[in-house]
């Protein structure tokens, strides 16, 4: 029987006589933030409730550590909670516990405008359409009709520049109706 090791899925929380699957991490120490100990929700937040990152640290240190941390890794309080608590600032960070990926530093937020949904075909279409981004079902509705006037080979003397142009209109039309990408209006 070899039952004891278990395996991360079958961690077991490790406040004294609860049985509850250890589901959540926090730092062993503030100079072991790289191991952990395993605790089930209501038990890691009672740790992280009674444990004091700055405990046994005077005034200069902690603010070493705060300039560290603001500096080459993220945060490790919340707004506010310096001036509230004094120089005595405890950890929340219940969930996500020390960064994952550990330091360094994250990607800037994108600027979403939803045109980053476009596929390249869908960009395509918009470029042959003369449209730019934000485009709506209705502009691209709109622009088709006048194109299509334009360069609707009756109107050009039923030149074949004009019909190869009215095929890519079309393709470039069909494209973005169905696309899901485009709001209505
Ligand atoms: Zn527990």
């Amino acid at each position: 029987m070899a039952t004891d090791a278990a395996a991360p899925h079958q961690r077991v929380c490790e406040a004294p006589g609860c049985k509850l699957a250890g589901e959540y991490r926090a730092p062993r120490s503030r100079d072991d933030l790289n191991t952990y100990r395993w605790f089930c929700l209501q038990h890691v937040r009672e740790y992280n409730k009674k444990w004091d990152y700055f405990a046994g640290l005077d005034a200069g240190q902690i603010e070493a550590h705060i300039r560290a941390d603001t500096t080459w890794r993220r945060p490790v309080w919340p707004l506010g909670a310096r001036r509230q608590n004094g120089p005595y600032v405890r950890i929340h960070d219940p969930l996500d516990l020390a960064d994952d990926a550990g330091l360094g530093e994250r990607p800037a937020a994108k600027q979403m405008d939803g045109s980053e949904l476009l596929t390249p075909a869908e960009r395509t279409a918009l470029d042959v359409l003369e449209l730019s981004w934000p485009s709506t079902q209705a502009d691209v509705k709109s622009r088709y009709k006048e194109l299509v006037k334009i360069h609707h080979p009756d109107a050009n003397g039923g030149a074949r520049e004009a019909e190869e142009k009215l095929k890519e209109i079309n393709a470039a039309y069909s494209t973005l109706r169905a696309s899901e990408n485009l709001p209505l209006e």
